[in-house]
């Protein structure tokens, strides 16, 4: 049987089940607090009984992750982790400073199996989930690492988040929870390749989150070129239920769009995306495409990168072109995208 991931259980949760099997209720407070002191191993819980963590130990397990490498640039102090989880899996994460503090990309799946075909992670394919505790303790190390409090969140490293949809919710209460790392829901934000569906039951939490959506292409014909995902739910589909996401929460959508040269970067798709987006709360991220190994993919040159900034302004789309940070350490590679909603441009 798999041990359950005690760190993620609701103490409510952890109380009920302790107490069905004649453990005292108290003993869920104790273990809590050694949990949010970021303790590891149940043999450090001193004030429990020996039998009692032997007990624990067999039956639980405490997700951690562990620096594995770390790349430090030298132009701006972002910093690249590469984080090893108890299995041994990897996964990326990066750590950035803005003015306001800094911001922290997280990684939510080992992996991907969405397949986009620019994508170093989509390459891949699926390798699991991650557990709410695992994500929970990407900032724990960064945090102990760099000696910084983190202040937000962006969802974009590995993985589909919206694809671990259960546990990316969880993790997104434990991070408000007492003792937790305290990040309020509108300094967070999840990035998805688009899951109408699950888009849906995001809106359901009325959470002040910022949905920000990896649109990348105006029509499904190209959109399918670049993403399977497209191949299930159409561009107007989609961009329906951003509308109803943020109309029912309020919050201004973002929309992330890669500028591959030749592919999608033209006049012409500018001018079909602007028509698209007319009236929409939302706000639109040009990246350059990050060339990844295997892909056919370049990134646009400057100027085209201007000329499709200034037909979607013209056609009255609040748009940016993404910062680039930790350039030097290759922080921006294929994955880890980095966001900071407040502070691009
Ligand atoms: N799966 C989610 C979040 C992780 S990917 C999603 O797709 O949104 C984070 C962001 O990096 C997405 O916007 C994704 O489209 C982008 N991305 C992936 N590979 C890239 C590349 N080679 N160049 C530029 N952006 C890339
Ligand atoms: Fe998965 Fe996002 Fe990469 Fe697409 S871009 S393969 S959804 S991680």
């Amino acid at each position: 049987m798999d041990k359950i991931d005690i760190k993620s259980l609701p103490t409510p949760q952890l109380r009920e089940q302790l107490t069905a099997k004649g453990i005292p209720a108290f003993r869920a407070g104790q273990i809590r607090s050694w949990l949010d002191r970021g303790v590891t191993d149940f043999s450090q819980m001193g004030n429990l009984p020996l039998s009692l963590r032997e007990q624990l130990a067999n039956e639980y397990m405490i997700p951690s992750v562990t620096v594995q490498k770390k790349w430090v640039s030298a132009l701006d102090g972002t910093i690249k982790y590469l984080f090893a989880l108890s299995d041994g899996e990897l996964i990326e994460s990066v750590l950035m400073q803005y003015h306001h503090g800094y911001s922290q990309c997280l990684s939510t799946q080992v992996g991907c199996r969405m397949g986009c075909t620019f994508c170093a992670t989509g390459q891949e394919g699926l390798v699991r989930n991650l557990l709410p505790a695992e994500m929970l303790a990407q900032i724990e190390a960064a945090q102990v690492d760099a000696g910084v409090r983190v202040s937000s969140l962006v969802l974009m490293g590995m993985g589909e988040p919206l694809d671990n949809f259960d546990n990316v919710m969880r993790f997104l209460e434990m991070v408000n929870e007492e003792g937790g790392v305290q990040i309020g829901m509108r300094h967070i934000s999840l990035s998805t390749c688009g899951l109408v569906d699950q888009i849906e039951r995001l809106q359901e939490k009325n959470w002040q989150l910022t949905l920000s959506v990896s649109l990348h292409a105006p029509n499904d014909e190209l959109r399918q070129q670049l993403m399977p995902i497209a191949k299930k739910w159409s561009v107007d589909e989609l961009l329906a239920a951003c509308r109803r996401y943020a109309d029912a929460t309020g919050r201004r959508v973002s929309f992330e769009y890669a500028m591959v040269d030749g592919v999608s970067d033209s006049d012409a798709c500018a001018r079909e995306l602007a028509a698209k987006l007319r009236g929409t709360l939302c706000h639109v991220n040009l990246i350059p495409v990050n060339p990844v190994k295997g892909t056919p993919y370049r990134r646009s040159h400057a100027k085209r990168l201007e000329s499709f900034c200034r037909i979607l302004q013209q056609g009255g789309v609040n748009v940016t072109v993404r910062r680039t940070l930790g350039a030097d350490i290759e922080a921006s590679c294929g994955q880890l995208r980095r966001h900071a909603l407040e502070n691009n441009g």
